[in-house]
C-alpha cells in the first residue's frame, strides 16, 4: 500500500510517500533500499542472529514486515491519518530502538503508538504519553530539549535508550502472542548489544518489567522480582531494574502517574547509574 499524493514532511518540508519508502531520506531513517526485508518470524530470527552492531539492527527492524496483520494496520493508518496530521507523510513503518547505542539506562517500553511514533518514526515521538516522558528525560538531564515532536526537531540522547517489545503499532494497541514472539529476536539482540553499557533498566508497566526480566534472564533472581511502581531488582551485582507505571493518557489523566513520579523514577536511575 501506498500514498497516491506525496506529503510534505512537516519540518523539513522533503516530500514522501505515506507510508516511508526505505532510504528516502526521512530524517533518521536507518536503512536503504537494500536493507533486506524479514518476511516471516523464520528470517527475523536468522537476520537478528547476524547482526553486529545497533545501526545494522536499526535498519533491519525498520524494514519489517514479517507480522502480516501489523504491517497491513500500520500501512492502513499510514494512508488514513488522523484528521489532525491529514497533511502530513506517516513513517508507517516498524520503529526502532531510540538514542545512545552504548546507553547506561535504557527504557522498555510497549509498541508503537498509531498516530504518534507510527507517524514520526520515534519512539514516544508525537503523542501524549512521549510528551510526558521526553519532559521529565530533560528534567533529569538525560535529552536535550523538553519536547519530542518529529524526528527531525534535534533530540539528543544522553547516556539512554528507548527500546520495546514490539516494533509496529498493533490495532487496539493488543499485538497478539504470536506477534510479540515473532518480534522477540529484535529485542534479544538489541540487549545483548547495549547490555555491557547498561547499569539500570526502567520497565515501564508490568508487561515491559516481565520483558525485561525475560530479556536479562540469566540475571533474573528467584523468586522473580514483581513489579510495582517504585519497586527496584537487583539484576546481577552491577544491574537494576526499575518499575514505572506507563505515562499513558489515562495514567496521567487519572493521577496514577504523576510528573513528580516520574522525575523521583529517573532521579532514581541517574543516581544508580552514575551518570
Ligand atoms: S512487530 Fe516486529 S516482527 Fe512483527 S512486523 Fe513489526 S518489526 Fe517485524
Amino acid at each position: 500500500m501506498q500514498s497516491e499524493i506525496m506529503l510534505r514532511h512537516p519540518r523539513t518540508g522533503e516530500l514522501f510517500d505515506s507510508p516511508v519508502p526505505p532510504g528516502a531520506g526521512w530524517p533518521g531513517d536507518p536503512a536503504t533500499p537494500d536493507t533486506p526485508r524479514a518476511a516471516d518470524a523464520a528470517q527475523v530470527l536468522q537476520l537478528a542472529d547476524q547482526v553486529a552492531a545497533i545501526d545494522e539492527l536499526d535498519a533491519l527492524i525498520s524494514v519489517c514486515r514479517a507480522c502480516p496483520r501489523l504491517v497491513a494496520w500500520r500501512e492502513q493508518v499510514a494512508l488514513t491519518k488522523r484528521k489532525s496530521f491529514a497533511d502530513q507523510p506517516y513513517w508507517g513503518r516498524p520503529v526502532p530502538g531510540w538514542g545512545s547505542p552504548t546507553p547506561k539506562i535504557v527504557i522498555v517500553g510497549l509498541a508503537p503508538a498509531a498516530n504518534g511514533a507510527n507517524r514520526t518514526g520515534r519512539m514516544f515521538t508525537g503523542d501524549r504519553s512521549g510528551d510526558q516522558l521526553y519532559a521529565a528525560l530533560h528534567r533529569a538531564g538525560l535529552v536535550n530539549q523538553p519536547t519530542s515532536v518529529d524526528a527531525a526537531d534535534g533530540l539528543h540522547a544522553n547516556d539512554v535508550r528507548i527500546i520495546a517489545p514490539v516494533r509496529c503499532a498493533p490495532p487496539d494497541n493488543a499485538p497478539t502472542t504470536i506477534e510479540r514472539n515473532t518480534c522477540a529476536p529484535w529485542i534479544d539482540t538489541e540487549w545483548q548489544l547495549i547490555a555491557p553499557h547498561v547499569r539500570v533498566m526502567i520497565a515501564l508497566g508490568g508487561f515491559a518489567w516481565q520483558i525485561a526480566l525475560r530479556i536479562a534472564a540469566d540475571l533474573v533472581p528467584k523468586p522473580k522480582p514483581k513489579f510495582g511502581h517504585g519497586a527496584v531488582a537487583e539484576l546481577g551485582p552491577t544491574l537494576r531494574l526499575l518499575g514505572c507505571y506507563h505515562p499513558s493518557q489515562q495514567n496521567m489523566f487519572t493521577g496514577r502517574l504523576t510528573p513528580a513520579m516520574l522525575d523521583d523514577i529517573f532521579a532514581q536511575a541517574v543516581g544508580l547509574a552514575r551518570i
